[in-house]
């Protein structure tokens, strides 16, 4: 805190000084491109004093510019960069322009002058990978299994919410990653809805008859209930299967299907699934299990295959809730899902 204080009043002390320096080599610009962050000025860079300390465990990168002058109207504090995690550039002292870059990377290229151009090589940080792969993946045939993709809710049916958060704008993104990771695995996938659409649910079933889908995938998020439970933890996956042989019908033209074969089969796929996705998220995140549950939602019901519903977290919890918006944990959320689809099939 002392060394920030001190640093600012230097910043400032020196700043009035400036105004009379002579030969003043003015920074005309600044770019950030790629990996390199580049100062141009009026005339060739002169001198750069270079070294780092390390504070709180950042380390930042210190650039003192020999001559250069610092006008009002630049700044570097708002580029955006992974691995950094500040710019920051003042007048230093009436001779010297100072550039901070901070980043908790310890192997970097630092910089090289080039006439006018004063360049920074920033730290080069893997992209978190994506976790579908380029290329065409496995062959689909007639003998892959086919599996049909349920994005919950959609158009005017939005789910849960929570703020701005609604559950039907994660499911649909969600169910997009999950048919490209499976197709690249060698399955055939069968979307029930791929736009925000409204659809009852006896058309996701029906569909998925029509297609004869092997499995049914339904995905969606939870939110807990206005009236809360003591004691109970409104976070984590969850993932339902059928429950018993109950005759109520929602759809009282349309047959259900809860024979032992489903049951057993849907029940051993939300298993292998739950314990791939846990295994999944787990790797960055801590994430409760929730279990296997049963329930008589239609979707479980009206279908003729093997049918999950996937409660893949809660909107409504702060961390939750904000990692579920994000590609990284969606990406991790289906490779767990796909995983444990290769399980189910005995391909691993
Ligand atoms: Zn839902």
């Amino acid at each position: 805190m002392i060394k920030k204080t001190i640093l600012i009043l230097l910043f400032l002390a020196f700043w009035v000084s400036t105004l009379s320096a002579q030969k003043d080599n003015y920074l005309k610009s600044t770019n950030l491109k790629g990996n390199t962050l580049t100062l141009t000025f009026k005339y060739k860079v002169d001198n750069v004093k270079f070294f780092t300390f390390k504070h709180k465990g950042i380390i930042k990168y210190v650039y003192d510019i020999k001559n250069a002058v610092l006008p009002h109207t630049l700044s570097i504090k708002d580029y955006k960069y992974a691995g950094v995690s500040a710019f920051k550039m003042g007048q230093f002292s009436k001779n010297y322009l100072r550039v901070v870059i901070e980043s908790k990377y310890s192997n970097y290229n630092t910089y090289a002058i080039h006439g006018k151009n004063l360049l920074f090589k920033l730290p080069k940080v893997k992209k978190a990978k994506s976790i579908i792969p380029k290329g065409k993946g496995k062959k689909i045939d007639k003998n892959s299994p086919r599996i049909v993709i349920d994005a919950g809710h959609g158009g005017y049916d939005i789910g849960a919410s929570h703020g701005k958060i609604r559950e039907k704008d994660i499911t649909l993104p969600l169910a997009l990653k999950l048919e490209k990771e499976l197709r690249y695995r060698g399955y055939k996938t069968y979307m029930t809805r791929k736009t925000d659409k409204h659809l009852y649910l006896y058309e996701r079933t029906d569909y998925a008859n029509k297609k004869k889908g092997n499995i049914f995938i339904s995905l969606h998020m939870n939110a807990s209930p206005k009236r809360k439970h003591r004691n109970y933890l409104y976070k984590g996956i969850e993932i339902f299967y059928l429950r018993g042989k109950s005759k109520r019908k929602r759809y009282a033209d349309r047959r259900i299907y809860t024979g032992d074969w489903k049951k057993k089969k849907s029940y051993l796929l939300a298993k292998k699934i739950k314990k791939s996705m846990l295994l999944s998220v787990r790797k960055k995140h801590i994430v409760l299990d929730k279990g296997v549950k049963q329930n008589n939602f239609w979707v479980l019901r009206g279908t003729k295959m093997p049918s999950i519903l996937i409660e893949n977290g809660y909107i409504s919890d702060k961390y939750e809730g904000r990692r579920l918006k994000t590609n990284a944990y969606q990406n991790l959320l289906i490779k767990g899902i796909a995983n444990g689809i290769d399980r189910y099939f005995n391909k691993k």
